[in-house]
């Protein structure tokens, strides 16, 4: 396409996109020929001149190009657009026999930069947080909805990201029919309501499908081999996920914690919707609204001790400059929570942090294990499910990531 405006970039900094990595930053940008705007399809081109792909241009942000495509040939169009959005959805259609919310779409893994699509049941809910896919928001609709069968989405983007990209705020009905206060999903047979419209990010985290999962047949093993149930303390719980697993799998007592009180409505009401609210087992779950740095405080100064603890918290760091106080706050959690577990017990510790990556956050946590003085098996890596793949060649989109460490 001849009179598609070029992004030319200095020496040198060629080499990230010939390894196929989307991000071109605004400091490897020489010039800029022709008045692409916002969300412009530019093709990017080495100081030799040399075609190194087709992206979309972003003026304001630091990610001044996102790119599409690296082959010259393969020009995006609505056509292209259809097919990408075709093959993510198809990618996943494995995952609905196990859950009623899957990521559709996520971003650059699969190679729709800046828009992220979750299904819960028949709705559809967006984040568009780059300005190419805001330009091509309609066909990239058309798109989602011929693929998934579904009619009806709303729109959750970040109003901050959209800033940043030069955007007006986004939210609400793109399509269909407003969303109802609360979708009801099942995620390996376990029952979540879903508050599309005001929980967090998208209303759930859908990213630890498989690791709540795997909670929930922890607890199934401990009872096997111990012969007792075992007690569970969830730390920043949201709505129940672990909580509710734990629970069903046949938990002794489940102690939750979140500083958020809608949060923990909501996971009263799901305990509720499994029917765990009723029966022997209704005290054994104990939603605390509470800061959980100063909670495992107080549950330590009452001899509390659990087989089974979870910590899945907020994102510690944002960026590079966050690193060292975010290390700090995940070696504070995790050293108090393994002074609460039982031997035999097991931990499940996550970081959401992209800035932090595994080998250092398997370095806090080992640091934490030596200052409780005791000894852990190191029995699983752990990481977001299938519908939230990474992409070889932008580690950058790596995020989720967690160890299920035992207590020897
Ligand atoms: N494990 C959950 C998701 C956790 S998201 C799931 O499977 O659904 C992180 C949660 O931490 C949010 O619900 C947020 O409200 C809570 N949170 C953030 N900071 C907190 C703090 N200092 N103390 C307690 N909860 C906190």
């Amino acid at each position: 396409m001849g009179t598609a405006a070029t992004v030319l970039l200095k020496r040198g900094k060629e080499r990230s996109l010939l390894r196929r990595n989307p991000w071109i930053y605004a400091n490897a940008v020489a010039r800029v020929e022709g008045a692409p705007g916002n969300g412009t399809l530019v093709a990017v081109r080495g100081e030799d001149r040399r075609f190194l792909a087709w992206g979309a241009y972003s003026p304001g942000s630091a990610i001044r190009v996102r790119c599409w495509s690296f082959e010259e040939a393969a020009l995006p169009d609505e056509a292209w657009m259809t097919a990408r959005v075709a093959q993510a959805v198809a990618r996943r259609a494995a995952l609905r026999a196990h859950s009623a919310a899957v990521r559709l779409v996520f971003g650059e893994a699969d190679r729709l930069p800046g828009l992220v699509v979750d299904r819960y049941g028949d709705t559809l809910v967006v984040q568009i947080q780059a300005a190419g896919v805001d330009a091509w928001r309609e066909p990239l609709l058309d798109a989602l909805c011929a693929a998934s069968a579904c009619s009806q989405v709303f729109d959750r983007s970040d109003a901050a990201l959209r800033e940043r990209e030069g955007l007006a705020p986004g939210g609400g009905v793109l399509r269909g029919a407003p969303p109802p206060a609360r979708i009801d999903i099942r995620e390996h047979g376990v029952d979540f309501h879903v508050d599309v419209r005001r929980g967090h990010k998208t209303g759930f985290y859908i990213d630890q499908r498989d690791n709540r999962r795997l909670a929930a047949d922890w607890v199934r093993g401990f009872v096997r081999a111990h012969g007792r149930a075992p007690r569970v303390l969830n730390c920043f719980c949201y709505t129940g996920g672990f909580s509710i697993a734990a629970a069903r799998a046949g938990a002794a007592s489940v102690v939750s914690v979140d500083s958020s009180a809608d949060a923990l409505a909501l996971a009263g009401a799901n305990a509720a919707l499994n029917g765990l609210d009723a029966g022997p087992s209704a005290g054994a779950l104990h939603w605390r609204c509470a800061d959980v740095f100063a909670e495992l405080r107080s549950l330590r100064e009452q001899d509390a001790r659990f087989d089974l603890i979870i910590l899945d918290p907020p994102k510690f760091a944002t960026n590079q400059h966050q690193v060292e106080r975010a290390a700090r706050a995940y070696k504070d959690i995790n050293l108090s929570a393994l002074r609460l577990l039982e031997p035999g017990g097991a931990l499940m510790s996550f970081s959401c942090s992209g800035a932090v990556d595994a080998d250092l956050f398997q370095k806090i946590v080992a640091g934490a294990v030596v200052d409780a003085g005791v000894d852990c098996h190191l029995q699983a890596r752990l990481g977001a499910g299938a519908d939230h793949p990474t992409l070889v060649t932008h580690p950058e989109g790596e995020y989720l990531k967690g160890l299920l460490l035992e207590r020897v």
